[in-house]
């Protein structure tokens, strides 16, 4: 590895510090483009939204699909309480 490779690998870790769990799985190699952007649409959705899925139920469907996530996780998310919203060096 050179040194060019191992400062653009510790900084891909670093911005994957301040994501959580939720928003870790957007970030899987394994998803295509769609399967992404539909997670993200109904992660963004509100209970107001077309489409929209319950904490409960989201993180259900998540981990049939082998993600290791809770209700809790995708409610702390929706409200803004998870690793995302934290800034850098806060912990
Ligand atoms: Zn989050």
């Amino acid at each position: 590895m050179t040194l060019a490779d191992r400062i653009s690998a510790a900084q891909d870790q670093n911005k994957n510090k301040y994501i959580c769990k939720l928003i870790m799985i957007t970030k899987d190699p394994k998803l295509s483009k769609k399967d992404i952007d539909a997670l993200t649409e109904v992660i963004n959705s509100t209970e107001h939204s077309d489409g929209h899925i319950p904490n409960a139920r989201l993180a259900h469907a998540l981990r049939e699909e082998g993600y290791d996530v809770s209700a809790s996780a995708v409610d702390r998310h929706r409200g803004g309480r998870c690793a995302c919203y934290r800034k850098a060096g806060e912990k």
